[in-house]
């Protein structure tokens, strides 16, 4: 069997939704090179060639998946996050069974623009985070270049629901 195992390794209430879960669990076999393949399959993935992360969305759930280990959102509960791992295993194995029918597909299909992020922020043109604005900064977290860290503002108490959505579209995008 190509991927043997999926071992969790952390797991913990989602920040903004405590009837939920998050949790992280890793591979026993470094599975970057099928990743373009389930990609080509799975048509509502999302694939980031430049970080090797693939992210799927099975209804409020989202399931990132890199070379190397698993990060899930919003799953209902601890059984559910192993019905996901075994998912995944599944998927990553019948993909490298299959791979010399499938054609890999390297590019992103989608991802989420730079004014869908925008709408979350604080939206202050601070200039806290060194960009100029607010707007120049949600474009900078879709390539990859800055980090939600840096908006000091989207921490305050109030914007905690809007924090959450970046941070899961931030995932959808595949960065951690
Ligand atoms: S720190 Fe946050 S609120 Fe201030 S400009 Fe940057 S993105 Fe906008």
């Amino acid at each position: 069997m190509y991927l043997k195992e999926i071992k969790m390794t952390f797991i913990q209430p989602c920040t903004a939704d405590a009837e939920r879960i998050r949790f992280k669990a890793k591979f026993s076999t470094d599975i970057s090179e099928i990743l373009p393949y389930i990609n080509a399959d799975v048509k509502d993935a999302i694939y980031n060639n430049k970080i090797q992360s693939l992210t799927i969305r099975k209804e409020f759930r989202i399931i990132t998946i890199y070379g190397t280990n698993l990060a899930v959102s919003k799953a209902v509960n601890e059984s559910e996050a192993y019905e996901i791992m075994d998912l995944v295993k599944e998927l990553v194995n019948n993909t490298y069974e299959r791979k010399d029918e499938i054609e890999p597909l390297y590019e992103m299909r989608e991802k989420p623009s730079t004014l869908e992020v925008y709408k979350y922020l604080p939206k202050l043109n601070c200039k806290k985070c060194g960009q100029a604005t607010c707007l120049a900064f949600a474009s900078k977290l879709l390539s990859g270049t800055q980090n939600i860290r840096s908006c000091r503002p989207i921490y305050e108490e109030d914007n905690k629901e809007n924090l959450e959505e970046i941070k899961y579209m931030l995932q959808m995008m595949g960065y951690e």
